[in-house]
């Protein structure tokens, strides 16, 4: 495997500093905290960002509600919402390259993929919901009797967007840009590890003329923030990505208090190969679908199934492909993956692949972190002879791990993909169309691909079933969670 140096050269200056961002002004927590955000690649402290309390919880909830309740934003034509909108993303394109440099050094990802796949992830949910903004229609109902009826398609009011650390600007937008298209007011909580894009976002809506009170951001600590902002009274309705746990932690506590919640949840997903696949492709596939983000990425594709008479084939040819994959080094263009998050999630990733060698499992390469490199480097690792109980089968690694299994037929194949807890994505790679389209209609999980694995655009749906969540971001079906319907009947009597 091509390990390149990392620079240690940190650009400090480009951070935002320790403030939040409430009812349009910058301002300290309350009791003045802060917490450190450090480098994945380099273990250093990048900077400080403000430790909000639940009196900051509050305040930003105050502002939003404010917000809606005045029609600032909610009483906007569609028309003019999308103008905004489409405003942040050209202001996002066309400071993408300061962009991808925060969130390259935040998250520990290569420069490359940080600018072409979240800042351009970013511009496309504003584009995309910037354009259905004025779509947002009601219709007339044919009723019998002397009445007019009319259904009308209105915003919820304050949303609460809470988001992992893996890619913060690509799940915070695809809550916000749809949120707002439809006419909500939005306070985000970004992940405890990766606060920094969020704030500058905070800079560019406002620059593009989102009005203040109508966009907040609270930095801080999710267990000390999450149940003050889910519970809060003022909130309709809660945008969550996140873990399995937290997520049904959060579900539940807005429950209490009637609240909807759209959940992004894990995943432990399934890739078949089967051997009438394109092998080189399908190898290729294979191998970006569980090294890309360095494996902390919910829709891995960290369970490989291989059809019988090609398994062997596969496992001699993954050491050497897995090898000429570039990594490390995050400020060069070429690398296709850097650190994991933390010392926290290498040292989980380490431990579940441990135990699932102790289980028996062959190590088919990887598996060998460098101890003397700072950051948190753990090379792709990839796992043959294991069982579905093995902790890096059975569970969702986060990591570039990826497990190998043999399998005979059809059935047996897709019962083994849909026995997990989780239900995100799966992906078939097959030479015969029908085939690929008969297993995807069975594996449980919110989108499959068939010859790929991946692709995301702003407007294909995404989401999972089982544990790994419920509803949908993306798509129509995306703008649609941040909307509710009224139905109007006129009596046209007297
Ligand atoms: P996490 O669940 O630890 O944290 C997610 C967010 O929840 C963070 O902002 C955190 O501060 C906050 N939080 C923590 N405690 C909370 C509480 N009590 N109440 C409310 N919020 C709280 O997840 P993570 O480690 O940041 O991210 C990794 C996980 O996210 C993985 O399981 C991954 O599969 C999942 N994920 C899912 C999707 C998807 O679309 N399905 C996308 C990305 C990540």
């Amino acid at each position: 495997m091509t390990v390149t140096e990392t620079s240690s050269h940190v650009r400090k200056d480009l951070f935002p500093t320790g403030r939040l961002f409430i009812a349009g002004q910058w301002r300290a927590a309350s009791e003045g905290g802060l917490m450190a955000v450090e480098a994945p690649a380099t273990g250093e402290r990048l900077t400080d960002v403000a430790r909000a309390t639940t009196a900051d919880v509050d305040a930003a909830v105050a502002a939003a509600r404010t917000a809606f309740d005045s029609g600032v934003w909610s009483g906007l034509p569609g028309r003019e919402r999308a103008r905004i909108l489409l405003e942040v993303a050209r202001l996002i394109r066309e400071r993408s390259e300061q962009l991808g440099q925060i969130e390259s050094q935040d998250a520990g990802k290569p420069i490359g993929m940080a600018t072409n796949v979240d800042v351009n992830g970013a511009v496309g949910a504003f584009e995309y919901y910037g354009m259905l903004a004025q779509q947002i229609d009601g219709s007339v109902r044919e009723t019998p009797g002397n009445v007019h009826a009319y259904v009308q398609r209105e915003p919820l009011g304050v949303v609460a967007a809470i988001t992992p650390f893996n890619f913060p600007l690509i799940l915070s937008t695809s809550k916000i840009a749809p949120a707002l298209a439809a006419g909500n007011s939005v306070v985000l909580k970004p992940a405890d590890d990766t606060p920094l894009s969020s704030l500058m976002l905070a800079e560019i809506l406002q620059e593009a003329g989102i009005p203040d009170g109508v966009f907040n951001v609270i930095t801080g600590v999710g267990s000390e923030l999450g149940d003050r902002l889910v519970g809060h009274p003022e909130v309709d309705k809660v945008a969550f990505t996140g873990s399995t746990e937290v997520g049904a932690h959060v579900a539940g506590h807005a429950g209490k208090n009637l609240r909807p919640v759209v959940s992004e949840l894990g995943g432990n997903s399934a890739n078949i190969l089967f051997a009438d696949a394109d092998l080189d492709r399908a190898i290729n596939t294979a191998i970006e679908a569980f090294v890309f983000n360095a494996g902390q990425f919910c829709m891995a594709g960290s369970r490989l199934y291989v059809e019988r008479p090609v398994y062997e084939r596969v496992l001699e040819r993954l050491p050497q492909a897995v090898a000429n994959i570039p990594w490390g080094d995050i400020t060069r263009p070429e690398s296709v993956f850097g650190p994991l998050i933390s010392r926290k999630q290498f040292d989980r990733v380490a431990r579940l692949v441990s135990e699932t060698v102790s289980a028996g499992a062959r190590v088919i390469v990887g598996g060998n972190p460098d101890p003397d490199r700072p950051g948190y480097f753990y090379p792709a690792t990839v796992l043959a002879d294991v069982r579905e109980d093995h902790p890096a089968v059975a569970r969702e690694v986060f990591g570039p791990v990826l497990t190998v299994q043999p399998f005979d037929t059809e059935e047996e194949v897709i019962e083994a993909a849909n026995g997990t807890a989780y239900g995100l994505a799966g992906g078939v790679q097959t030479g015969n169309t029908a085939k690929g389209h008969r297993v995807s209609s069975r594996l449980k999980a919110g989108i499959v691909w068939i010859n790929g694995w991946g692709l995301m655009d702003p407007a294909v749906p995404f989401g999972g079933v089982k544990a790994s969540g419920w509803g949908r971001e993306n798509g129509p079906e995306g703008l649609n969670e941040y909307l509710q319907t009224k139905s109007i009947v006129l009596n046209l009597e007297g």
